[in-house]
């Protein structure tokens, strides 16, 4: 009988320290993209960091719901318990509520009238669950590079004026419904095509009078195809298309800075002891740009994400200041910013 007690006393510490162990996983993965933020801010794009553009994060495990840094809403709402606590970081922990598979996006709860109306909230699954559903994430790094690109999205609805800005302009027209006008006519995904590669060339030119010439091209293209868009189909893209590039664009480039840090030795590349997943940034150390075509191609991705994130670079090879413009400047996009370049090159 003693010896019966005592099995089942050390199988449930056993279990215990299984699940304790589990959640430090979750911590320590919380405090890695907390400091991803802050480089972010420091290398990347500055302002990213910044306590007014912060967001809560809904972190979804098979077993729990985690709450990092929530709002009163959400307190009052799951009612979790707090498990971490850490300089600016708290966390919750709340029984699993919901059976949708998987997540990763930045929501905003229009329902809620009240002093946090408007305030996004990003939610993400595990890197276990996202594995299960995208299977060529194979690490945590590559996992917080997803998540960032979310949060980069809520860094942009903090803008107010630019939330306000784009719920009144492109609410109306889902971003799949571009994709799905680019797959379903082929005019439509040639043009797109060829604006793309007039972008890519004209990041590659080596003087700046082909670059001008290219940037020309691009433009030219451009209205004839929206013109087209607009007898044939009936819609007016040119707004909603330019927000997309810019929303997309920018969040992609931001993950894309993430790949270039990670690939440097740089000693502040964190590891996470804890997480057997976490594989010392090994997938980024010979990552292959020119052939990781869904980066840069728009028949390899979303379009709107491949012109964004070409604008972005030709922009920065330009020396065009764009960081400290869209999303402030409420209408500001990455085509009018590139316009406005061109205009003054007359
Ligand atoms: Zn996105």
């Amino acid at each position: 009988m003693m010896r019966l007690v005592f099995l089942s006393i050390v199988l449930l510490s056993a279990c215990a320290e299984k699940l304790d162990k589990q959640e430090q996983v979750v911590i320590d993965r919380v405090e890695f993209l907390v400091d991803l933020k802050s480089r972010i801010n420091e290398k990347i794009w500055d302002g990213f960091n910044d306590s007014q553009f912060d967001l809560p994060l809904i972190y979804y495990t098979e077993s729990a719901y985690y709450f990092v840094n929530p709002t009163d809403i959400i307190l009052e709402k799951f009612n979790p318990k707090l498990i971490f606590e850490k300089s600016q970081v708290k966390i919750y922990k709340s029984q699993l509520l919901d059976s949708i598979a998987f997540h990763m996006e930045t929501s905003i709860d229009y329902t809620v009238d009240s002093d946090e109306y408007k305030s996004p909230v990003m939610h993400a699954s595990s890197f276990e669950i996202v594995k299960k559903n995208i299977e060529d994430v194979n690490s945590t790094e590559m996992w917080s590079t997803m998540v960032l690109h979310e949060y980069f999205h809520g860094f942009q609805f903090k803008h107010l004026n630019y939330q306000n800005h784009i719920q009144n302009s492109i609410s109306y027209f889902r971003q799949d419904s571009l994709s799905r006008i680019y797959k379903s006519n082929s005019w439509f995904k040639t043009a797109i095509d060829t604006e793309n590669n007039f972008l890519l060339e004209a990041i590659e030119a080596k003087n700046s009078n082909a670059s001008l010439q290219l940037i020309d091209s691009f433009f030219a293209s451009r209205s004839e195809r929206r013109l087209k868009t607009n007898e044939s189909l009936k819609i007016d893209l040119a707004q909603v298309e330019s927000i997309y590039e810019t929303m997309e664009g920018s969040a992609r480039y931001v993950e894309i800075e993430l790949y270039k840090l990670f690939s440097s030795n740089s000693r502040k590349n964190k590891k996470i002891d804890s997480d057997k997943s976490f594989k010392n940034y090994k997938e980024f150390k010979d990552f292959d740009f020119q052939k990781a075509e869904w980066i840069y191609l728009t028949n390899k991705t979303k379009y709107c994400y491949a012109t964004g994130f070409n604008m972005i670079r030709l922009l920065e090879k330009l020396d065009v200041e764009f960081k400290s413009r869209i999303f402030k400047e409420e209408d500001m996009t990455l085509e009018k910013l590139l316009l406005e370049y061109r205009l003054g090159q007359k």
